[in-house]
């Protein structure tokens, strides 16, 4: 699915599966919720040099904040602005946890076999020879961490419920990857997360 010539008007991205589509400049990309309570891990490369990638830990240092709000741009690693937060209906997300991997499963759960964001990507980049050291932090939409001053991280419940969206412009041509993250052993989970819906408009005419 990483084409231009038939870009998708929506793609289902499945609890506990990955999506990725190529964008041109100016694509406007919806992430939706459907049932609602669903983290996505988001993350993207410049389509022309896959070496540029958003950087989650770039974007918080010069935002100056934990997590965009709207009218805020997503910073490369090399801070080039390679996307808008055009609208935020859930006001919260997280720019700070590594994609969820085998080895957060089987290490800190004790549990194999898991299904992960990190291999979700590596099934959709790997073929373009990107590696699991390639793959950068993603944005996880939608997680509601909190820091506490004594240096504790919690994890909350998200707050986005049915139809809680972000829209999100692309700056330069880019491959996006969005993983429904299949996490359901991290507390809380008190209700069951449902399919992601990413909606994509070829132009920004409509924003
Ligand atoms: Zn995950």
């Amino acid at each position: 699915m990483l084409a231009y010539d038939a870009l998708p008007k929506s793609v289902i991205v499945p609890v506990g599966y990955g999506r990725a589509i190529r964008v041109p400049a100016g694509t406007l990309v919806t992430i939706e919720q459907t049932t609602g309570y669903q983290i996505v891990d988001f993350i993207a490369f410049r389509d022309d040099d896959l070496t540029e990638k958003l950087s989650t830990s770039h974007t918080l240092a010069s935002l100056g904040r934990m997590w965009p709000i709207a009218g805020q741009r997503l910073l490369s690693n090399r801070r080039t602005p390679l996307l808008e937060l055009v609208e935020d209906t859930a006001g919260r997300h997280d720019l700070t946890m590594a994609a969820c991997d085998p080895w957060r499963y089987e290490i800190d759960f004790g549990v194999s076999g898991h299904r992960n964001c990190s291999d979700n990507f590596l099934e959709l980049f790997g073929p373009l020879g990107i590696e699991r050291h390639d793959l950068p932090n993603p944005v996880n939409f939608f997680q509601k961490t909190i820091y506490g001053d004594d240096g504790q991280v919690g994890f909350l419940e998200p707050s986005a419920g049915p139809g809680s969206h972000v829209i999100l412009r692309a700056l330069v041509p880019l491959l996006l990857g969005f993983s429904a993250c299949p996490m359901d052993l991290n507390p809380p989970r008190e209700r069951t997360p449902g399919d992601i819906v990413v909606r994509i408009a070829a132009s920004d005419d409509q924003a």
